[in-house]
């Protein structure tokens, strides 16, 4: 297994549209088995989409019973070719990224959502969830159209903040 480098913003590869998955073969197992070492290598981080790693392919990874704090949740999750059906619930909410790893924003997210998606093998699947893990997964979801929180926030000087190391 190889750790992948995790793309930071201003780097054009972020701002790009990814592709729908349409194989499932060796080489998707061989990348999501990297990506998810790359996920687990970096402390609390919850969610990570291929395209942070160069890959504009539309998978993400999500676990949010890595987080700092406790959140119900689902355990780890990939999710190849997510479709939000559902959302409703709209909230401000903060959220960081690994790619930009100096700032977290104010953004508003739906905290229920219903997403259809593909498991590793291909198969159909639906996720209902809420709160963080909601969150989190709309967040993952923007990468793979080019969309960071940067995009999403109209006044910097009141929805982003510098991140407190810790
Ligand atoms: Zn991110």
């Amino acid at each position: 297994m190889t750790l992948l480098k995790v793309l930071e913003y201003p780097e054009p590869i972020l701002k790009q549209v990814s592709k729908e998955v349409v194989q499932f073969d060796s080489s998707l197992e061989i990348f999501l088995s990297d990506f998810i070492e790359t996920l687990n290598s970096h402390k609390y981080c919850v969610g990570l989409a291929a395209p942070q790693v160069g890959n504009l392919q539309r998978i993400i990874a999500i676990d949010i019973s890595r987080a700092r704090k406790p959140h119900p949740n689902n355990g780890p999750l990939i999710l190849i070719n997510p479709k939000i059906l559902e959302s409703s619930n709209f909230k401000n909410v903060r959220e960081g990224c690994l790619s930009i790893p100096d700032f977290t924003a104010n953004v508003k997210r739906a905290m229920n959502i219903v997403v259809a998606y593909q498991n590793v093998q291909g198969e159909a699947k639906t996720l209902a969830t809420k709160d963080f893990e909601a969150h989190a997964i709309q967040h993952e979801m923007d990468h793979l159209d080019g969309i960071l929180f940067l995009d999403k926030i109209s006044n910097p000087a009141s929805e982003l903040f510098r991140r407190v190391k810790y």
